[in-house]
């Protein structure tokens, strides 16, 4: 397993969760902690470079800070019994060495914590897997197959280990896999899900990738009947099974 590299940016002078630094902020939103009313920290700083990251400002750790996390603090103050949950999302959060003292702070409040991660600092997510209520874990690819997307060499062991924690832990957590034929074939969703079942989980969300803009033009690719055959056979292999469009909610 690769070392975890300690927090880059350490934060002189400022403690608890003043050390998170933040790249934008959702007050409010429907769609990123399943059945519940949300507030979303997007964390700075990402080593990865997926191919189809929508979030590009947040992956240098020492990126700009949009909100301070005493301001949001405050804002939260104001939407007790209003919101249900504070989701952490990046980025990485993991990647911050101030996380576990925000979510305690938000935790204290009343909200539940949600987290967004790649799962790529195992060690670091189980230190705060005991403080989180949901976790939404992407899952990206089999792990042979895990550097040519996220574009870092050993990339996909570490994904699998932390995905082995959150079941054992028994946290609520929804596995997401960002999905377009050119980058993952039939084999490689089935190899896929022979992880994930191996790891003792038993649901996933494919959500499909649809290009636009720039993007589009460069990748005209459509998944084949072969394709699509295996997402229907995919969907047989969870207990809990859905394809949705890939969505991405825009920090502010
Ligand atoms: S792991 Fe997430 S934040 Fe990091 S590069 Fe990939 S898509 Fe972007």
């Amino acid at each position: 397993m690769r070392p975890e590299r300690l927090n880059p940016s350490p934060r002189p002078g400022r403690r608890g969760g003043e050390r998170l630094r933040i790249g934008g902020f959702t007050p409010f939103t429907t769609t990123d902690y399943p059945g519940r009313l949300a507030a979303v920290v997007f964390c700075q700083g990402c080593p990865w470079r997926c191919a189809y990251c929508h979030n590009p400002h947040l992956l240098p750790a020492d990126g700009p800070e949009s909100h301070a996390w005493p301001d949001i603090l405050r804002f939260l103050e104001g939407r007790r019994g209003l919101l249900d949950a504070v989701v952490f999302s990046g980025g990485e959060p993991t990647l911050q060495g101030g996380l576990a003292d925000t979510m305690r702070e938000a935790k204290a409040m009343g909200f539940l914590i949600g987290l967004h991660s790649a799962g790529m600092y195992p060690q670091r997510l189980a230190r705060v897997l005991p403080l989180v209520d949901w976790i939404g874990l992407d899952v990206k690819a089999p792990s042979d197959a895990y550097p040519r997307i996220t574009g870092t060499p050993g990339s996909g062991e570490a994904v699998f280990e932390s995905l082995r924690l959150i079941v054992e832990a028994g946290v609520d957590h929804e596995l997401r896999c960002t999905w377009h034929p050119a980058w993952l074939s039939a084999a490689d969703l089935l190899a896929l899900s022979d992880e994930i079942r191996n790891a003792g989980a038993d649901r996933l969300v494919i959500q499909e990738h649809r290009p636009a803009g720039r993007e589009a033009f460069h990748a005209e690719i459509v998944a084949t009947d072969r394709e699509r055959a295996g997402l229907d056979l995919l969907s047989t292999r969870f207990r809990h099974f859905a394809l949705r469009m890939a969505h991405q909610e825009s920090p502010a």
